[in-house]
């Protein structure tokens, strides 16, 4: 039994054509279709208890909640399949990628169906809303490294098995309900099936500029409950560490040993100073920030921490040099270049050193 769950908002005029779509394509499939409306003033609810007279259509009208996440958590609550399936009611999601979310639910907890793996696409958008909804999932991937392989993780079109959100505890805001699932869900396997993202059929979008913001504080939820944040400000502590013990040496090096004098003398010392350094951050970062993920020998995190802190450094002389050009003052173009090297070398590490 497969549960189809339709979150609705005002698509009155796409539900006949969709429950038609969808049981053509699922003609060999036992299935519901449950539709959560949110109580539409178009009476998308009603429409949909009318067709419920030749289609296996059950109908929750919500009248106190309210939001696309909390609908679709709503739908999983009510449904009574083994296998879920959530799609938009307006047909941008053709029914007929069913059968093939199905097919690869066989090898897999979770079918996407992906607008960015070979094959899929997006009809009628301008180059720059697909630059945003790109740079949108690249940041995702980039913030939460346990969805880095996935090329569309914010997709609304998708089927899991049931055990995968059973007693999970999903939170109910936000728009990108896949995103909280593939954090927090019971599964181990995700398979991308490529579609087109289709024109509308009938009625308007309701996802606006707006959804931009609350995507980042989801981003920013979602990287608190991996505990990526938890370690961005561990690895901020290992760094401040790092300070001293670049100080300390440089002193030592330039009042007890080399002495003070040639310049050449001074960069030797503060190249040692650097190194000690590092290696006192590398430490630290292994023994504490990232002690869960040391799979890659020592030799090799050793090196990629002093390849990330190189990056890190180009990054922060590339910024000095371009912020200079601006006029902006050369103290202030330094503060934000550390900043952005910062972050830079956070990200090396998470996902190269210790990923
Ligand atoms: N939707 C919903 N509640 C909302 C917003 C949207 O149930 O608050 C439904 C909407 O009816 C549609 C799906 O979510 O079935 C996707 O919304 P929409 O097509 O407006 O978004 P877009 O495809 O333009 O991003
Ligand atoms: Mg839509």
């Amino acid at each position: 039994m497969i549960s189809i769950i339709v979150p609705t908002y005002n698509e009155r005029e796409n539900l006949e054509e969709l429950f038609k779509r969808i049981s053509d394509a699922l003609k060999d499939y036992e299935y519901e279709i449950i539709v959560v409306d949110d109580d539409s003033p178009d009476k998308t609810w009603e429409k949909a208890q009318e067709l419920s007279k030749s289609y296996p259509v059950r109908v929750i009208r919500r009248t106190k909640e309210k939001g696309l996440s909390s609908a679709v958590i709503r739908g999983f609550k009510e449904a009574e399949g083994e296998i879920f399936v959530v799609m938009d009611a307006d047909l941008q999601h053709p029914p007929e990628i069913i059968p093939k979310l199905l097919n690869a639910l066989e090898k897999a907890d979770i079918a996407i169906a992906s607008r960015y793996v070979k094959g899929g696409k997006v009809e009628n958008w301008y180059w720059w809303r697909k630059i945003i909804s790109k740079g949108a999932i690249m940041i995702g991937r980039v913030a939460l490294p346990k969805i880095r392989g996935i090329k569309d993780p914010v997709s609304g079109f998708f089927a899991l098995r049931r055990e995968v959100v059973e007693n999970v505890n999903l939170n109910p805001v936000g728009f990108k309900i896949l995103l909280e699932i593939l954090i927090k869900g019971n599964y181990s396997k995700v398979v991308e099936v490529p579609f087109t993202f289709g024109l509308r059929f009938a009625g308007e979008s309701k996802l606006g500029k707006k959804q931009i913001f609350n995507y980042l504080k989801h981003l920013y939820r979602l990287m608190r409950w991996e505990g990526e944040i938890d370690r961005f400000l561990k690895f901020a502590i290992v760094g401040t560490t790092g300070i001293f013990v670049n100080q300390f040496f440089l002193w030592l090096f330039v009042e007890k040993i080399f002495g003070k004098g040639a310049s050449l003398d001074y960069l030797i010392a503060n190249i040692l100073a650097t190194e000690l350094a590092i290696l006192n951050n590398f430490t630290w970062n292994d023994l504490w920030t990232f002690k869960d993920l040391r799979r890659a020998p020592l030799y090799k995190r050793l090196f990629n921490f002093h390849l990330a802190a190189l990056t890190g450094a180009i990054v922060q002389w590339v910024i000095f040099i371009i912020l200079l050009q601006f006029g902006i003052h050369y103290l202030i173009a330094n503060l934000i270049g550390i900043g952005f090297s910062f972050v830079v070398r956070f990200l090396v590490n998470r996902h190269v050193t210790w990923g």
